[in-house]
């Protein structure tokens, strides 16, 4: 993929835009580009740099991302979901060996939220940042959906990325750990220096940080980064790693565990000169893997706050990012969107769609941010496609397809027979969502009915009457939602978005950008 019309062999170190950026490491990539950490030197603070493909393809599409972000950026509307979105802050083209290639400047975030579901091991998000995600995301998409006419297509927990909090404070840490690893390395190669001897000399960064000598903290102990403090693991040092949007392949829970372990794993292997090259072995992976392993945080079990005296502060924050498959409510660039897992039934059916197709995706993602399981994972089988077996999924958690919804769509006809039943798959299993989360999930009667309450607007199968952004912010299942009590909008609770243009369809006639 480094080739002409590829990828753009970034190093450390590069300048871009006449020496104003200078690359500090690789913070990610995806199919259109390999995103950077650098240093801006006329603003004396970090970004991350999305370096695109230089292929004529990427280029069009990464030119329809930057109008699309302009739009959103530079939209003055004090709108509160305004600051939920990623903020485009430079853009300029690169002349490189494999082209030319767009490149684009924004704020530096943490990582997405597949990083967050696997940290809690795919057992679920505790609800009260579940809570604070969904209110944030629903602000944003009612910014995005009512005041700039945006819909993003393709929202997945990829493309939430979790904001840092002080940056430069974060970068600082980073430097300072990679010291330690030089250190750390000159330490392995004097191997001849007795175990005991070389244990007392490693730097530990448990001490430096303050947390306690072995490497645990307590359940109201939090790390703070800038001025965000969060309970672990949100706030673990891994949350500024290198990573990438097909992250299914980047296994977290491989992870060797970061320094206050592997220190006090040095203590206790003081007689052993194997167990200590181990630990050293380990210590030096574990922080190649991550960003920032500077703290003291320890990857512990989920914690949840005991009390709430502090809990305003508790707030994790989070933006959808990746904006490279969104498009305008009256002007879309293709009826092939969204990813499978959160693609809505009209998209599948080739119906009309617009701005609710967000809303499905988003109950899509909160269901799994809450459960750790997609809600629909289709599969094909030997007599039957994963269109097919999703349509199936649908049916049996949320009831029959809406006959307008099978009228008027292009493909209703390849899915279903004349009398609206599957062609293809003749048993299905009805199991509702409130039931899922009783009997799969163990939830009780009561809380199982407060969410499916809250996802079920969210997931009617049609688009007109789904319900809109802005109202959902308003529900009762987000009232306590620590820190944003009082974000309330003035949009009736599952009001469906008909007010809004390009809500179910298109707006068709000329485009105005
Ligand atoms: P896709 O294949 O999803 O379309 P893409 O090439 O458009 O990918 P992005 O999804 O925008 O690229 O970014 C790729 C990865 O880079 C993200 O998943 C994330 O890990 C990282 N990344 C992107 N933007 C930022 C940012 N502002 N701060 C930190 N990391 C970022
Ligand atoms: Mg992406
Ligand atoms: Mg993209």
């Amino acid at each position: 993929d480094y080739k002409p019309g590829g990828y753009h062999p970034a190093y450390k170190g590069e300048k871009y835009k006449d020496g104003r950026y200078v690359l500090v490491r690789k913070l990610g990539w995806g199919h259109f580009s390999t995103v950077w950490l650098a240093k801006d030197l006329e603003h004396h603070q970090h970004v991350a740099i999305k370096i695109v493909r230089s292929a004529k393809h990427y280029t069009e599409t990464a030119l329809d991302e930057i109008k699309l972000l302009k739009k959103i950026s530079c939209n003055n509307l004090a709108h509160r979901g305004k600051k939920n979105v990623i903020l485009l802050l430079d853009s300029f083209i690169h002349e490189g060996i494999n082209g030319e290639h767009i490149v684009m400047v924004f704020e530096v975030l943490g990582e997405n939220l597949l990083s967050l579901i696997k940290k809690y091991k795919h057992r679920g998000i505790p609800l009260i940042y579940v809570k604070q995600i969904a209110k944030q995301l629903l602000l944003a998409l009612d910014f995005l959906h009512r005041e700039v006419g945006i819909i993003h297509t393709d929202i997945k927990p990829e493309n939430v990325l979790i904001e840092l909090g002080d940056v430069e404070q974060i970068v600082r840490m980073v430097e300072s750990m990679e010291k330690e690893k030089k250190e750390i390395r000159k330490l392995e190669r004097k191997q001849s220096r007795s175990s005991s001897q070389l244990a007392a000399s490693i730097p530990t960064s448990a001490n430096s940080n303050g947390s306690s000598r072995n490497g645990r903290r307590s359940r109201r102990q939090t790390l703070i980064i800038g001025s965000q403090p969060l309970p672990s693991p949100i706030n673990s040092p891994e949350f500024f790693n290198v990573s990438n949007n097909n992250s299914s392949s980047n296994n977290n829970s491989a992870r060797v565990p970061s320094v206050p372990i592997i220190s006090s794993n040095l203590a206790s292997a003081k007689d052993s000169q194997e167990q200590l090259t181990n630990s050293l072995n380990s210590m030096s992976l574990s922080m190649e893997q991550s960003f920032v392993s500077a703290s003291s945080t320890v990857l512990d079990d989920p914690m949840i706050p005991e009390d709430s005296e502090t809990d305003s502060e508790n707030i994790i924050s989070v933006k959808f990012a990746d904006l490279g498959n969104a498009c305008w409510y009256d002007e879309h660039f293709t009826n092939d969107i969204q990813t499978r897992q959160y693609r809505s039934p009209e998209v599948i059916l080739g119906g009309n769609w617009g701005c609710s197709a967000d809303l499905w995706s988003l109950g899509c993602m909160l269901f799994e941010l809450i459960t750790g399981d997609y809600l629909f994972d289709p599969m094909k089988g030997h007599s039957y496609s994963k269109d097919d077996d999703h349509i199936a999924q649908i049916i049996e958690l949320l009831g029959p397809f809406p006959t307008s919804l099978l009228n008027e769509s292009r493909y209703t006809r390849e899915y279903f027979n004349s009398r609206g039943d599957l062609r293809r798959i003749s048993k299905l299993k009805p199991w509702g969502l409130k039931d899922v989360l009783i009997d799969k999930y163990k939830y009780s009667s009561t809380e199982a009915g407060e969410i499916s309450d809250f996802l079920l607007p969210l997931l009617n199968i049609n688009p007109a009457l789904r319900s809109e952004a802005g109202g959902m912010v308003n529900h009762p299942w987000l009232s306590d939602a620590l820190g944003l009590q009082n974000a309330v909008l003035e949009r009736p609770v599952c009001g469906c978005g008909e007010d809004i243009p390009g809500w179910c369809s298109e707006v068709k006639g000329h485009p105005k950008h």
